[in-house]
């Protein structure tokens, strides 16, 4: 493969048991981001568009980077574990091209090896092709043995390879339209994706619409992104969201979709409403601040409690707890100081570890709460344990009560979409009644958002939502044998 090798970014690389825990506070309590994808074609060289993007996608993954661009000959690759700062230096990187693709990751398939990192390069029979994944193939495994026993290898086990050898030879044998369709048929899954073939760039989404892709523009050319949020930063327009089973070709003659393809049931995922996007992202037409703050405005009148003041959990419950207190009239009140040059946590071996290093991220105010009655937000709940030591933490500086609300409803089952909840058993709400969770938080009471509720605050047409993980039904069918291989981890 006439690609420069797989370079740098690797000093000061966490390894495989010291990751960082993305955004959240301690050891990865809540569900982890799975990647972020950008795309870039335009007059100038992409390697500064693409690294501006990646760096604003940064909280969707930050376990490796990496981007491939063509410059009209050959595919220059760079990718390396830790943030994109690590794996990225403008003053001695060599990357140039007009066409290119970006990728940050968190692992949710395949393991944690920088081999797997995206994006990935193929010198194929109809030139360069390559891609940035985010989501995940379900029925990877399947096809990765079948195309072995054809022959084809692999450099890694990670399920964006097995996408692009698919997409490979399915252009190759039917041409470019109907390989993508042909493709689409036999991947079975969540994939947003930036691909890129020779200089021309495609953004491409599953027929479900699992994970979000949006398409913009700026001066110096096409933009695409996982939110839309990384096309503001770089001074751009937002043309539109890459619809579900759409395939839109970006060439020097400009934009058009080449396949329309969508399934039956639409399902953008929830959680990229409820914590994984950032909230000055429009997803799918909605922004995703405003979807929180609802939900929160929601929580207050499904479950309302008198007490003194609101405080968010920093920073993954702040825009429910802005909406709790507009709609209950209690003050907004910072409560909780987070730590913000503490971004990694490591995973610590014991409770006593743990509660310290909550503790060196989020420090109670006491002359804020001592006294007083709070309402503590949250914008969900997936093993509880880092609710029940900030719940301590509070009782420690002298809140009189403490009412948790948490702006989602109870997650009870595994994502097979490309979200780190792979077991049943990690669930705090799982089989359990809300006084039985919030007699393990040693919370004074403890109210989730409805399902309902959730539906009313995103408000998306004909509730085109992805539920999965809150009710246990998806909207791809999961074979048997995969659902077993998770949930018994
Ligand atoms: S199962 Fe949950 S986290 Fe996974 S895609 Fe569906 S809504 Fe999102």
């Amino acid at each position: 493969m006439d690609t420069t090798p797989i370079t740098s970014g690797l000093r000061g690389a966490p390894t495989v048991d010291s990751r960082p825990q993305g955004s959240d506070p301690i050891n990865g309590q809540k569900p982890s981001e799975d990647c972020a994808v950008v795309g870039f074609k335009g007059k100038i060289n992409a390697y500064n568009p693409i690294i501006t993007a990646l760096r604003t996608l940064q909280h969707r993954g930050q376990e490796s980077a990496g981007m491939a661009v063509f410059d009209g000959k050959k595919v220059t690759l760079k990718k390396g574990s830790g943030l994109v700062t690590d794996v990225f230096n403008p003053a001695t990187d060599d990357i140039k091209g007009y066409v290119g693709v970006g990728h940050t990751r968190y692992s949710t398939a395949g393991s944690k090896n920088v081999v797997n990192a995206g994006p990935f390069v193929m010198n194929s029979s109809f030139g360069y092709i390559t891609i940035s994944h985010n989501g995940e193939i379900v029925n990877a495994d399947e096809l990765r043995d079948s195309m072995k026993k054809e022959g084809i290898t692999f450099q890694s086990d990670s399920d964006t390879e097995v996408m692009l050898a698919e997409l490979s030879r399915n252009i190759s044998k039917y041409g470019l339209k109907r390989g993508f369709e042909q493709s689409m048929e036999s991947l079975r899954g969540a994939y947003a994706c930036a691909i890129s073939i020779n200089d021309r760039l495609y953004a491409v989404r599953d027929p479900n619409g699992i994970r979000p892709l949006v398409i913009g523009k700026n001066n110096d050319g096409y933009i695409v992104a996982s939110e839309s949020c990384a096309i503001d930063a770089l001074e751009g327009t937002l043309i539109k969201n890459i619809e579900p089973g759409e395939v839109v070709e970006i060439s020097d003659e400009g934009i058009r979709t080449i396949v329309s393809k969508s399934a039956n049931r639409i399902a953008h995922c929830m959680f990229e409403y409820v914590y994984f996007s950032r909230p000055d992202s429009v997803i799918d037409g909605i922004n995703v601040y405003a979807a929180r703050v609802n939900m929160g405005r929601i929580l207050a009148k499904e479950s309302p409690v008198e007490a003194d003041i609101v405080v968010p959990v920093p920073d993954s419950g702040r825009s429910q707890a802005i909406g709790y207190s507009m709609e209950s009239g209690m003050p907004y009140t910072e409560g909780l100081i987070k730590n913000r040059y503490s971004e990694r946590t490591f995973i610590m071996p014991t409770q006593s570890d743990r509660k310290a290093a909550i503790h060196l991220k989020l420090n109670p105010i006491r002359e804020v709460i001592g006294g007083k009655k709070v309402v503590l937000v949250d914008d969900s709940i997936v093993r509880g344990n880092t609710m029940r030591f900030i719940v301590g933490l509070m009782r420690k500086y002298g809140a009189k009560e403490i009412h948790v609300r948490i702006g989602s409803p109870h997650i009870i089952a595994p994502c097979y979409f490309g979200v780190d909840m792979k077991t049943k058993d990690q669930f705090i709400a799982r089989g359990k009644t809300d006084e039985e969770i919030n007699r393990e938080i040693g919370a004074d009471s403890l109210a989730f958002l409805s399902v309902d509720g959730l539906k009313q605050a995103i408000s998306m047409k004909n509730n085109n939502l992805c539920l999965g993980c809150l009710t246990g039904e998806y909207p791809i069918d999961i074979s048997k044998k995969l659902a077993e291989n998770i949930t018994s981890y």
